[in-house]
């Protein structure tokens, strides 16, 4: 089954190849944008195009906001062989583990589905 969906609207179009993956520390879909297809601007990351065991380079970092008080969210982590291995700077439960990346099933969406490099 596949982990990676491939999103197919209009950021394509700007950010090359994104794709989709459920991600089991935010309980939510996050979006990374490769460098597969014709590329961009934005931060790009490498993914080996396999759906069900995806590896991505560099590590993916995603900083949200959280709720009506927005408390801000860090979710950092390294995504080899269909596994994501959260680092500890994570503010979710899954911080510090490795754990299998969900069959995608499209749940739901983080407001902010922004994934920026780690570069601050
Ligand atoms: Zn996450």
């Amino acid at each position: 089954m596949p982990k990676f969906q491939k999103a197919v609207d209009s950021w394509n179009e700007k950010h090359g190849e994104t794709y989709l993956f459920q991600c089991p520390g935010c309980d939510c879909s996050h979006r990374i944008s490769t460098t597969l297809g014709k590329r961009k601007e934005g931060p790009t990351w490498t993914f080996n195009g396999d759906l069900d065991k995806p590896t991505c380079t560099p590590s993916l970092l995603v900083r949200w906001n959280y709720g009506q008080d927005q408390t801000k969210q860090v979710c950092h982590s390294f995504i080899k062989d269909g596994k994501i291995q959260y680092l500890n700077d994570c503010t979710h439960k899954l911080a510090g583990q490795t754990v299998e990346i969900p069959d995608w099933e499209m749940k739901s969406r983080c407001d902010v589905d922004v994934i920026g490099e780690d570069n601050d």
